[in-house]
């Protein structure tokens, strides 16, 4: 029986957040604890099925995962890569399926994926296949996808079909195996695309033409690639990445036709935002328009988590309380309340300064007294995937108008796990706030009656006035690029 070794390394790195990322911020999950994701919505999840499905024995080695945050530490890099490295030396296989983020960037090394894949093919030599997993938030030049058998890619945001890009890099390994020779094949696009959804007109216009160029004989998996745009280096940037059997299709001609058709829909692809104290407004009167009890939802994008966002900024907390807003808020990240909360206990009022500290852009404390509503250990499943979230010590304050979610640890919102954990039924509730730029949308979709996406100060803050010193010029649009032939390259 062929054997699969099993190992990752995600990180999506904002390099506007200075502080760097430690090897204690990762998250390293080693042989058979990893068994755990069987039967999750992941990308290991999908690897271990697929493993499976063509007949092979998995062989769980090592994941490590942190959240979204600043550039990985040089010497954390190092002992990830080298511990990833002597894994898939340290037992007899017969390819390795890596889980990856795409984003990647530790101090010195723009582009973590080429680095590692470059290491790994050294260290396996030039025969053995290695497959991967891409996020929809990857950064691909040439030489990120250069020393792969073949990467695929997730096609939607929200990613709600991690589960079968995971599974599918695991499956083409059959492929390999009985002679098939892979080419994955990226085109570059000279285009920062903000961050936005996969359900808005031209992002979903480019699922389109993705799909039909599936439909052709010989292409395996076409994507566009979104990119990640809070970060700053020649490596950021949109992209289409294209998986073919050689012989069968050209995945370079193939990427390039799909960049000219992908190309004429950048217009297309914007998800409209609101200023802080425009949302709170936008949001009371949609409340007040009707007799539907739904919630109507507020998304802090700007300190998003999950873009690197530190997740204890204040403002659109601070603009609730200025309306008198009767909203339920999740999350202020600040340890020092929440454990202030769990000494005095249910009931006790304090006197808090709540959050604004992490970064210059969190906005300063909010000082006010709180209740104590509700107290939690921070611990809750992402639904329908199986993640299991820990964030510690956590509560749920009453300050004036609002109640707020006070947290240990740092995490977006993808559903109501951070509001049941404290007792809270979001769809009891008429103003629901939220920290996340757009995973947030599966769940909330469904249980509210209107969305309103929030853009304040924040290191998650979507727009064109980042600080970006090293992308490639001339890229849209920071530049009226006119002709997709200077891709960048
Ligand atoms: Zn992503």
């Amino acid at each position: 029986m062929k054997r699969v070794g099993i190992i990752g390394l995600e990180h999506e790195t904002n390099t506007f957040r200075s502080a760097p990322t430690t090897l204690a911020e990762f998250t390293i999950t080693r042989g058979d604890d990893l068994l755990a994701e069987r039967g999750r919505r992941t990308y290991a999840g999908g690897m271990f099925d697929g493993i499976d499905a063509i007949g092979a024995e998995a062989v769980p080695l090592v994941i490590a995962a942190a959240q979204p945050s600043g550039p990985i530490a040089a010497d954390a890099y190092a002992a990830i890569k080298a511990e990833l490295l002597t894994a898939v030396r340290s037992v007899p296989l017969d390819a390795v399926v890596v889980q990856l983020h795409g984003a990647g960037v530790a101090q010195g090394v723009d582009d973590v994926e080429a680095d590692l894949g470059a290491a790994l093919r050294a260290a396996l030599g030039p025969d053995m296949p290695i497959v991967g997993s891409l996020d929809l938030h990857a950064n691909l030049t040439p030489a990120t996808v250069e020393h792969w058998t073949a990467l695929s890619c997730v096609k939607f945001y929200p990613h709600t079909d991690m589960y079968e890009r995971g599974r599918e890099a695991a499956e083409w390994l059959a492929r390999v195996w009985a002679g098939e020779q892979l080419q994955t094949r990226v085109r570059p696009l000279p285009w920062l695309l903000l961050p936005t959804a996969t359900s808005v007109d031209g992002t979903a216009a480019a699922i389109e033409c993705c799909d039909a160029a599936e439909l052709e004989p010989g292409v395996l998996d076409a994507t566009f690639v979104h990119g990640f745009p809070l970060a700053d280096g020649p490596q950021v940037g949109a992209s289409v990445l294209v998986t073919t059997v050689a012989g069968q299709a050209d995945a370079e001609a193939v990427a390039q036709r799909l960049a000219a058709e992908v190309w004429p829909l950048r217009e297309r692809c914007h998800v409209e935002m609101f200023e802080i104290a425009e949302s709170v407004q936008v949001a009371l009167d949609r409340m007040a328009a009707d007799d539907d009890p739904r919630p109507v939802v507020i998304a802090e994008t700007s300190d998003n988590p999950g873009g690197g966002g530190v997740g204890d900024g204040t403002h659109l907390l601070r603009a609730l309380l200025d309306a008198g807003a009767p909203a339920v808020f999740a999350a202020i990240v600040d340890p020092v309340v929440a454990a202030a909360a769990h000494e005095h206990g249910v009931g006790a009022v304090l006197d808090v300064s709540l959050g604004g500290r992490l970064d210059p852009t969190s906005g300063g404390p909010i000082d006010a007294q709180a209740r104590v509503l509700a107290l939690g250990d921070g611990a809750y499943e992402l639904r329908g995937v199986g993640w299991q979230i820990r964030l510690g010590p956590s509560a749920l304050l009453r300050v004036a108008t609002v109640d707020v979610v006070v947290t240990s640890g740092n995490q977006q919102v993808f559903d109501d796990g951070p509001f049941t954990m404290v007792g809270v039924d979001v769809r009891q509730r008429p103003l629901v706030a939220l920290k996340s730029a757009n995973h947030y949308r599966e769940y909330y979709r469904r249980v509210s009656k209107a969305i309103v996406p929030a853009l304040g100060p924040g290191l998650s803050h979507q727009s064109t006035t980042l600080p970006w010193e090293r992308v490639r010029r001339p890229v849209w649009p920071l530049d009226p690029v006119v002709d997709v032939a200077v891709a960048r390259t």
